[in-house]
């Protein structure tokens, strides 16, 4: 392994923000990585919610392709006035301390997924427990109930679950207690990581809300922001951008891919970073320069 040298880094072959079937995401961590190599991605980033658990495929997959991937998360995270998602880069995925967190995590996912299924029976949907085990291979997230939803024939698209039973205020929704914002960073810095505020603009908050949910995030130390992203537009980015120089945030690029059936989400079509903002994975602490040049 040699550092990395600035000058060869390719932003337009990053893609820091991808889920596969250990979470939510619809690809095995295999598929994924082939997927990223495909799209001409060199340096990669598995992220799935509250799991570790798909790496060591991505990694052995990565090998293969020739691609590099670095070990990441996306940890979802409670500050005081709701939920944000942040994402964990260049962790070592042996840090008892991270583990330990991860471990929480994941009890508060299968618990929920006991009560959401409770509160879906009682709104008249049939056999849902029957069809999440099917349909969730690793930790349950919503997006699983969401599939299971359309697979019964409850509502015609995944969109349409979460808007008529998942989200907040809807039948099936049941509150989580996350891990605190401050907690979430720090099992990432133990595991010597950079934590990233991911998707900025996908939470619905106000522009005093979200500058808020970002000090939040500083005061823990957090060091990153995804500026680009899979989901926003032009608009989103250039917004993102600014916050992230508003609060002095390295940028990180990710698609946040979970399903090959939503092609408008594909790994590694972003926009390059506006040149003032440093990019996270000059952070990394070591990455094979041949990968990523060119
Ligand atoms: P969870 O972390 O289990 O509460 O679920 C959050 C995940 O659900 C996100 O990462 C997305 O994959 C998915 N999701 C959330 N809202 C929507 C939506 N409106 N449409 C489609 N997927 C969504
Ligand atoms: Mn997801
Ligand atoms: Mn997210
Ligand atoms: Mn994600």
């Amino acid at each position: 392994m040699k550092a990395t040298s600035k000058a060869s880094k390719s932003a337009s072959r990053i893609d820091l923000h991808m889920h596969s079937t250990a979470s939510d995401g619809r690809l095995s961590p295999t598929a994924v990585v082939q997927r990223a190599a495909d799209q001409g991605v060199r340096l990669m980033a598995l992220t799935d919610h509250d799991t570790l658990e798909g790496l060591p495929e991505a990694q052995a997959a990565a090998a293969q392709c020739g691609i590099d991937c670095i070990p990441g998360i996306e940890l979802s995270a409670r500050w005081a006035r709701g939920v944000v998602h942040i994402v964990g880069l260049d962790i070592d995925i042996t840090t008892p301390i991270l583990l330990e967190g991860v471990a929480r995590q994941q009890t508060e996912r299968r618990q929920r997924a006991v009560r959401i299924a409770e509160r879906l029976t009682r709104a008249g949907i049939s056999d849902i427990t029957e069809r999440l085990e099917r349909l969730a291979q690793g930790v349950p997230g919503r997006a699983h109930f969401a599939r299971a939803l359309v697979e019964q024939g409850a509502v015609p698209t995944v969109q349409a679950a979460f808007e008529r039973y998942l989200k907040r205020g809807r039948p099936g929704y049941a509150a989580v207690e996350w891990a605190r914002i401050e907690e979430v960073v720090a099992w990432i810095h133990a595991a010597g990581g950079i934590a990233v505020f991911a998707h900025p603009l996908r939470y619905g908050l106000s522009r005093g809300a979200l500058r808020a949910a970002i000090q939040a995030f500083v005061d823990a130390g957090g060091q990153s922001i995804e500026v680009a992203n899979g989901g926003g537009g032009r608009d989103d980015q250039v917004a993102a951008a600014a916050l992230a120089r508003r609060f002095g945030l390295t940028g990180s690029k990710g698609s946040d891919f979970h399903d090959p059936d939503f092609p408008w989400i594909e790994i590694g079509r972003l926009a390059p970073l506006p040149p003032d903002i440093p990019a996270v994975w000059e952070r990394f602490r070591e990455t094979p320069a041949e990968s990523v040049s060119g």
